[in-house]
This record gives structure tokens, C-alpha cells and sequence, in this order.
């Protein structure tokens, strides 16, 4: 290939990624139908089939396919997300613009890191492996998903339990990790397991003007000392330990905090909802729910847990198969290195994996600073199209693995 047609392919690259970014795709209201249309486009160009599923009314899963030469053996999944979280803070340049910073050559916009890159980066793969007359002997399947960002539970949930699912007979599947910000890149093999619970504190109801006994609010303080000593001791750990990450503690958040409608009343209840991340390894996750209700019991007997979610532990993805062998040897060959780690958050990996489908969360974006769900999410266009020239090797050899 010439060089001239590198550089065709590079900006053709970028153009599509800077306009995939500016569709407004963050929660809650995220413009599916401009993605869907975007989407269409590209795999019209690259000649791949494209079918838009429906498991939940205008939660569209696209699904593109490029079947192989032998369809018959397991094939490679290449997953990504069109939606993205909330724009909470002040940027340097409007999120949805994709500024082009022409000095540094970054790109910022929401979905730079998380995951609208690698959702570009498998299709200008297969875009040079196609103009290569490259042909892969398994079938490459190319998902964006829906609501992601808020659990999955109307996207790849659905998804993995289709009849049209099980029918793909996918081996292994790629799903976004984070940019790394180093040469090493971290792969993810597993999630935290995660809870939502709330904890309900009842007591006497009266006056504002009052003392009295066996109150909710008395109840609830004590629920939230319990919380946040374990919760201080967990970030000691993390203090004492530095090689630890997040996904070796567990986090206990108070994120919300309900109670009666009038001020000068003593309410009669407090619901405190937490969010309960616990490490992927933990042998026995029924203590840590009996350490809870024990916090609990000793403020008072009527004080209870209700759980909104209660995840149970999903068994990460084994590294010592040939996919991994792949993904170590192509990465390897860049001057880059890889190593797993379990991801603090939640993806829809976990669904994948609980079908039973080894998954890595994997974005091969080295020497970057991480800004998932931050402000001034970017990425530098030399290591976008990097991770380009990376998964076309990769497709190269996973695709073609007998
Ligand atoms: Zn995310």
C-alpha cells in the first residue's frame, strides 16, 4: 500500500470518527436514530450487512457482519456502545464539536475514550483489510450497543438471550477497555459485582419542636457511621498499598438520601440508597451482606436492607487460550505490552460473560491520560489510528485462528 494511501485512509479515519462523535449520544436522551443512519452509511461502504435489532422500542441494536470463508467456526465479536454518560462539568471546547486541536493533534468530544473510538477503529480495520483484499476464514461480527451507560439491561441483556444470539456462535468477543496511559496497556478480564441497596430507617413521628426517642434521623446517623468507617478504612488500604487499584476495595457510596415532604416535622422514615461495588475474588460476598445487616441490627432491629440490584459474582475471562496469545503477540509487536486487570465499573462485558463468552475489555490506545466520564475526554489522532493498525493485525490472526 502506498503511502499516499495511507494517509487517504488515516483522514477518511478521522473524518468518520470526529462526525460519529458529534451525534448527541449521551444519556438520558440519546439520538439513536442519527447513529443508526451513520452507522448504515459505513457499513453500506465497507459492504457489510447490517441489521438493526429491536429487543426494546427505539433501543436500537445495530449488528453489521462480514461472514468468513469458513462460517462454520467460531466467530469474532467486536463490541462497542453508542451511548455515553452525562456532560457534568466545564470543558475546554464544546464535547459534541469533536475539536480537532490542530497544535497537538487531540481530539475532544464525549465518547473520545469510552467507546465511539474503538467503534470506529474495528470498522477502518476492516476497512484497510478489505482494500487489502484480505479475506478472514471466521465470521467478524460488529455490534453498537445501547444503553451501555446505564447497565445494558435494555441492550446487551436483552441481546445475549435472542434466539438470533445463541445463533452467531461467537468464540470470543472484544469489547472497550480504557486507554492506557502508558505503553501498557490494561486488558479486562472481569467486573466488580455490583449492589444497590437501600436501608430503610423508621422512627417516632412529631413535632419539630420535640425530643423524642427511637427517631429516624437518629437512626440513619448511626447507619451512615457504620458506612463510613468501613469506607475509610477501604481508602487506607488504598493509601497503604499503592499498587492497588479500585478493583482490589470495596466501595461503599451513600448516593441518595430520601425522607418526609415537611420541615418542621420529625420525619418518620430516611431510605439511604448506597452503591456496593465487591471485588471480583471474593470468596464469600453473603458475609459482606451479613457484615451490613449486623451495622444495621446494631443501630436498631427494625432498621432493614432492601436491594435494588444484587449482582451476583461473574467468573472473569481465562488468559491462557490462543485469543490471548493473539492479543499479547500483536500488541508485543508495536513496542507495547499487556497486562489484565478488572474493571472498576461496569461494561457490558459482564453480559457476555455470563452467557458464558470469554471477554476482554480492550482499547488499544496507549499513552493516554484516562478520561472516562470526565471532562475534556480526548485522544491524540497518532495513537487512534494506532489502535487502527492494531486491530487489523489482530483481525488478521484471530480472524483466520483454525
Ligand atoms: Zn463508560
Amino acid at each position: 500500500m502506498s503511502v499516499h494511501i495511507n494517509t487517504e485512509n488515516d483522514d477518511i479515519a478521522v473524518n468518520n470518527f470526529r462526525t460519529y462523535l458529534q451525534i448527541r449520544t449521551t444519556q438520558p436522551d440519546v439520538d439513536y436514530a442519527s447513529c443508526v443512519a451513520f452507522l448504515r452509511l459505513q457499513a453500506r461502504q465497507l459492504q457489510l450487512s447490517m441489521q438493526v435489532i429491536d429487543t426494546v422500542p427505539d433501543k436500537p441494536i445495530v449488528l453489521m457482519t462480514w461472514t468468513g470463508l469458513e462460517p462454520d467456526l467460531p466467530a469474532i465479536l467486536l463490541n462497542s456502545h453508542m451511548d455515553m454518560t452525562k456532560i457534568i462539568k466545564e470543558w475546554r471546547h464544546d464535547p459534541f464539536s469533536a475539536y480537532l486541536d490542530t497544535n497537538d493533534q487531540k481530539i475532544y468530544a464525549r465518547g473520545a475514550q469510552d467507546s465511539k473510538c474503538v467503534g470506529i477503529q474495528y470498522l477502518e480495520a476492516v476497512r484497510r483489510l478489505k482494500i487489502s483484499g484480505r479475506l478472514l476464514n471466521r465470521t467478524i461480527y460488529i455490534t453498537f450497543m445501547p444503553d451501555a451507560e446505564v447497565g445494558g439491561l435494555e441492550g446487551m441483556y436483552r441481546f445475549v438471550r435472542t434466539e438470533q444470539f445463541g445463533k452467531l456462535n461467537i468464540g470470543y468477543a472484544l469489547d472497550a477497555g480504557r486507554p492506557s496511559p502508558n505503553y501498557d496497556i490494561a486488558v479486562f478480564t472481569g467486573e466488580k459485582c455490583f449492589w444497590n441497596l437501600r436501608i430503610r430507617c423508621s422512627g417516632n413521628l412529631g413535632d419539630g419542636s420535640l425530643i423524642l426517642a427511637n427517631t429516624a434521623g437518629e437512626k440513619m446517623t448511626g447507619v451512615l457511621k457504620k458506612f463510613f468507617t468501613f469506607r475509610t478504612a477501604e481508602m487506607q488500604k488504598l493509601i497503604d498499598n499503592p499498587e492497588w487499584t479500585l478493583a482490589d476495595v470495596v466501595t461503599m457510596n451513600l448516593t441518595k438520601i430520601e425522607g418526609g415532604p415537611q420541615r418542621n416535622m420529625l420525619k418518620s422514615e430516611f431510605v439511604l440508597t448506597f452503591d456496593c461495588r465487591i471485588p471480583l475474588g471474593t470468596e464469600d460476598t453473603e458475609e459482606v451482606h451479613e457484615t451490613m445487616l449486623q451495622w444495621c441490627r446494631d443501630v436498631a432491629d427494625d432498621v432493614s436492607i432492601q436491594y435494588l440490584v444484587r449482582e451476583e459474582q461473574i467468573p472473569p475471562t481465562e488468559t491462557d487460550d490462543k485469543y490471548w496469545e493473539v492479543l499479547k503477540k500483536e500488541v508485543e509487536d508495536f513496542g507495547l505490552d499487556i497486562h489484565c486487570e478488572t474493571f472498576p465499573g461496569r461494561t457490558d462485558s459482564r453480559h457476555l460473560r455470563e452467557m458464558g463468552i470469554p471477554v476482554v475489555g480492550f482499547s488499544p490506545i496507549p499513552f493516554t491520560p484516562v478520561h472516562l466520564h470526565e471532562n475534556n475526554e480526548h485522544i491524540e489522532t497518532l495513537y487512534f489510528l494506532k489502535g487502527i493498525k492494531i486491530y487489523y493485525n489482530i483481525l488478521i490472526q484471530m480472524g483466520n485462528l483454525p
